[in-house]
């Protein structure tokens, strides 16, 4: 059903679409065999926001379906092929979707209630909740306002704590963010060549930067963390901070 939502359409017609644009924010498929999935252009993350696949998927064909990603005898996830082809975080969200043994068909459901049956007041809910993303939350407010200070207060030179205000707000420009506005096709960190090259990566988790972290205590115990965004890396920092000089780490993003 395609929705032309102009001012033309009556009343019934445009109350139909904007209907059809919440079970549409709010449904992702529930993968079964995986028949039915296709990976590029359906909902399938379980997850409300981002639930469409942001990799690149260079050497997948077009039309290729979830199915592809799993072994059929044993109703598994070929492993090696999703961590080849996904970007690190959506390649951990997909090993983590348990399968199927009976090899089920694929569902759709609705995600914002445990059930997966679609609610009015669960509709309400996810479109507040839609809005609310547009203006910070109060939590968000805070730790805004904490890593603002943390690094504002730090001692080092500006062109040092701006470096890092932009990298907790993801703004440098990682082969990862230059992809998503299209500047480049590969991800692929040239230092590696084994993952996505992402804020994180760059910084932090890159199998090239290990020495640097191993020379201490507190970093080598923070070398078993995931983290997704630098954001979150800081503000582990942060809490480290009695036994970890956050002026140094800082200094250290900076010449990395
Ligand atoms: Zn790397």
């Amino acid at each position: 059903m395609d929705c032309d939502n102009s001012n033309k359409g009556s009343y019934a017609w445009k109350s139909l679409c904007q209907a059809r644009h919440v079970i549409e924010l709010g449904s992702v498929w529930r993968v079964g065999d995986g028949q039915s999935i296709q990976i590029r252009r359906d909902r399938w993350l379980p997850k409300t926001s981002c639930s469409r696949i942001v990799s690149p998927l260079s050497v997948l064909p077009l039309e290729s379906r979830v199915c592809d990603l799993i072994n059929a005898e044993t109703h598994t996830w070929k492993v090696d092929l999703v961590k080849q082809v996904f970007i690190p975080q959506e390649a951990s969200i997909i090993l983590g979707i348990p399968l199927s043994f009976q090899g089920a068909a694929d569902k759709q459901v609705w995600l914002p209630t445990p059930q997966g049956t679609f609610s009015t007041r669960s509709a309400y809910k996810l479109l507040s909740g839609v809005s609310r993303q547009v203006l910070p939350s109060c939590s968000s407010l805070d730790r805004n306002h904490l890593m603002w200070n943390s690094i504002w207060n730090l001692q080092v030179p500006h062109k040092v704590k701006h470096m890092i205000w932009r990298a907790t707000h993801n703004a440098l420009p990682s082969l990862y963010n230059l992809w998503r506005r299209n500047v480049v096709r590969s991800v692929l960190c040239p230092s590696c060549k084994s993952d996505s090259e992402d804020i994180v990566h760059v910084l932090w988790s890159c199998v090239s930067l290990i020495p640097i972290w191993e020379s201490n205590e507190v970093t080598t115990k923070l070398l078993k963390y995931k983290f997704f965004l630098f954001a979150d890396l800081w503000e582990m920092l942060l809490k480290m901070k009695e036994r970890l000089d956050v002026n140094l780490m800082a200094m250290i993003f900076w010449f990395i």
